[in-house]
């Protein structure tokens, strides 16, 4: 469910015609819906309604301060990834006691920082970062409250590069040494343990996995608190899917995963933590491209559009297959053609869809990549010495650049040329 619909023959984002925003940024560009945002992160609370839980909004997925305002407004923690990810959390005021740190490769300084903004808990993930945290915890007499992140080792049935959770993904500490890492940790100075962490993968549209990773995390906890340690919350990471064309699996309902949750965990009377991304933000963006040329050869038809691998990376790195809408309405009733859409950059992977059937598509048309709001702009480059696009915030009937787009001269001018070159 989202909020981009047709009305008078145009695509909006709300009240707002997607093309009086490309007229006013020019294309490419993202374009958010805060009225979807807000729509995930309530359905997803709702479905927990009547539980202890705090929702960290997972903000690599779509990290623009507009939209960590937005969630944070909302009620949402964050979860963060790296000093980068703490720092925006913390520019929007997203208070420390809400923060989860994550990640492989936490290093001392990330910590350090991390301690002193006293963040609600590290997430650690081996044997080797908790020693690390202890030093500089207990180095400046700080107290560090951790969870474990266990690796279940089940199979999240999802794209090989977007699966956490097996033995052979470097996330986590395997299953059956954990128990032992927590003894450890008990031990050690400067840490505190509160709770088990597991997150086993993205874009999972199966009930099961997720059902045989909270039963590991419930007989975790039992001999957890056989050991003697005082567990306070349950993270639960994140990872839900949502539907991205409709070929693709229909993800479960929140209601249906807040279900086996409950069934699975329920009656441990421990408080959850989540970790969405992408179903709070996928659907709540769009990116719009323009159409530059078409041309045909006797194998394929193209359509070469404005927009490139650099700004949406996700079709030619997961095979990802977002729905396509022209913006202008009228085109839906033209008959299909088979046609890929394919950008300015010179790679051959550089396609937004392949072997589509749309209709043909002319020069200087409109088209809208649906789902775009999660893993869309925060992965963007400069690849070519393109500029990265603007993102927009809509909000009924007003929208604003939440991001301009870049300069020629702001991108360029980030190198030097060491004096020992000469001019040409
Ligand atoms: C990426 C990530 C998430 C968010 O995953 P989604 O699939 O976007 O919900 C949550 N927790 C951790 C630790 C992550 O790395």
């Amino acid at each position: 469910m989202h909020h981009f619909q047709y009305k008078n023959g145009e695509l909006h984002a709300e009240g707002v015609a997607v093309t009086d925003i490309a007229e006013s940024v020019g294309t490419p560009f993202y374009c958010y819906s805060t009225a979807t945002f807000a729509r995930h992160f309530n359905v997803l609370s709702e479905a927990f309604g009547g539980t202890d839980h705090l929702i960290c909004y997972a903000l690599k997925a779509n990290s623009n301060q507009a939209v960590l305002a937005t969630m944070a407004n909302l009620g949402a923690g964050m979860d963060v990834v790296s000093e980068g990810e703490l720092r925006r959390a913390r520019a929007v005021g997203v208070p420390g006691y809400k923060i989860i740190f994550a990640g492989v490769a936490k290093t001392k300084d990330e910590m350090a920082y991390a301690l002193s903004e006293n963040i609600l808990g590290f997430n650690v993930e081996s044997r080797a970062e908790l020693e690390a945290l202890s030093a500089v915890a207990a180095a400046n007499g700080q107290t560090a409250r951790i969870a474990i992140r266990v690796n279940p080792d089940v199979d999240a049935k999802t794209h090989a590069k977007i699966s956490t959770g097996k033995s052979e993904n470097k996330f986590g500490v395997p299953f059956v040494d954990a128990a032992e890492l927590y003894d450890l940790a008990a031990s050690l100075p400067g840490i505190q343990v509160t709770g088990i962490h597991m997150h086993i993968g993205s874009q999972i549209t199966d009930l099961t996995p997720f059902r045989q990773a909270f039963g590991l995390m419930r007989s975790m906890t039992l001999e957890l608190r056989e050991r003697g340690h005082n567990l306070e919350h349950l993270d639960l990471g994140g990872g839900l899917g949502v539907p991205y064309s409709s070929s693709n699996d229909v993800p479960p309902p929140p209601a249906d995963y807040a279900a086996i949750v409950k069934e699975e965990l329920g009656d441990l009377g421990l408080k959850y933590v989540l970790e969405p991304g992408r179903m709070i933000a996928a659907n709540a963006g769009i990116l719009v491209t323009k159409v530059i040329y078409t041309k045909s050869s006797p194998a394929k038809h193209f359509t070469i559009i404005d927009g490139a691998m650099n700004d949406l990376i996700r079709p030619t790195l997961y095979d990802a297959e977002h729905e396509i809408w022209p913006v202008r309405e009228e085109l839906r009733a033209e008959p299909n053609i088979i046609q890929d859409l394919v950008g300015p950059v010179c790679e051959t992977g550089d396609y937004l869809a392949l072997d589509r059937a749309l209709p043909e598509f002319r020069e200087d048309d409109l088209v809208a990549f649906m789902a775009a709001g999660a893993y869309g702009a925060v992965m963007s480059s400069t690849y070519n010495t393109r500029l990265l696009v603007p993102e927009v915030l809509v909000n009924g009937s007003q929208f604003a650049v939440v991001r301009k787009r870049q300069t020629y001269e702001e991108l360029i001018d980030l190198d030097t040329i060491p004096d020992w070159i000469a001019r040409p």
